[in-house]
């Protein structure tokens, strides 16, 4: 009897990833993982384990979503333990519940092993709480680039007032976002964060504005991955980085 698990892989930092995701990875005949995991979390599975990278790194796309879907299933046909890694958490943003619906809908013993998700480890890493008794009683996730194919997802009409908004997958479209959100203008100067490659070896995290941010990005020159924070909480984490003396590097 075969079955198929869908792992999260955690942001990219090994100690990151959780004891039963390591156990599953032990025990895998095949992998299948992207660019998003760290490869050093593969160092737990078998030397004989087969590996197969289905990465689909913006404008390369190797794999389409649904050839995943289909050589997950074939390869549950083949093989007792099949493993999908996933960066992050499996199911935020992962695209892990098409994959998820697709064996199940075959009759695939599945399951799924979460992963702690890149807002989680950025939060930790740079004291940046995504929800605060005074600054933040609701967190929202939001994908900045797509809201279904072909189509933007729209920051109009958001009040960033009372909330956090954390938005994946934005940086590309930033300019766009920002402008859709200064729109209102009482979002104009709320505090903003871009994170970058959280719990890898050049983390970092740029502070700004909704108005300032996008020019601030451009002459760091920040890269994929990075996560957009938007709220008061940032405003709030800045502060404690300087008084940490840190200035907005992650505290050590
Ligand atoms: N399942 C993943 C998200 C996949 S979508 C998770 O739970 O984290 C891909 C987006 O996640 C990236 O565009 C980026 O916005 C964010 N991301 C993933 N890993 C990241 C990291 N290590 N640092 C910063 N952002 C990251």
């Amino acid at each position: 009897m075969s079955k198929v698990y869908l792992v999260g892989a955690g942001p990219g930092d090994p100690e990151l990833v959780t004891l039963k995701a390591a156990r599953v990875l032990a025990e895998a005949d095949v992998i299948l993982y992207d660019q998003l995991a760290n490869p050093e979390v593969l160092r737990c599975c078998r030397p004989d384990a087969e590996f197969v990278f289905v990465g689909k790194a913006k404008g390369d796309h190797t794999f389409a979503q649904g050839e995943i879907n289909e050589l997950l299933y074939s390869l549950s046909t083949q093989h007792a333990v099949v493993v999908r890694l996933k960066g992050g958490d499996p199911l935020t943003f992962g695209r892990g519940g098409e994959e998820y619906e697709h064996l199940v809908r075959r009759g695939v013993d599945c399951e799924i092993i979460p992963g702690i998700t890149s807002a989680a480890a950025a939060s930790a890493a740079f004291g940046l709480p995504l929800t605060h008794r005074e600054h933040a009683p609701s967190v929202r996730f939001v994908t900045g680039h797509r809201a279904g194919e072909g189509e933007a997802a729209s920051f109009s009409g958001i009040r960033v007032k009372g909330q956090t908004l954390v938005i994946y997958m934005g940086l590309s479209r930033l300019e766009q976002i920002m402008a859709e959100l200064g729109a209102l203008e009482e979002n104009r100067d709320a505090p903003v964060a871009i994170v970058e490659k959280v719990s890898r070896p050049k983390q970092r995290i740029l502070f700004g504005t909704v108005a300032s941010i996008t020019e601030i990005v451009r002459a760091a020159g920040v890269q994929s991955p990075a996560l957009t924070i938007v709220g008061d909480v940032v405003g709030l984490a800045r502060t404690l980085a300087e008084l940490r003396g840190t200035s907005g590097q992650p505290p050590r």
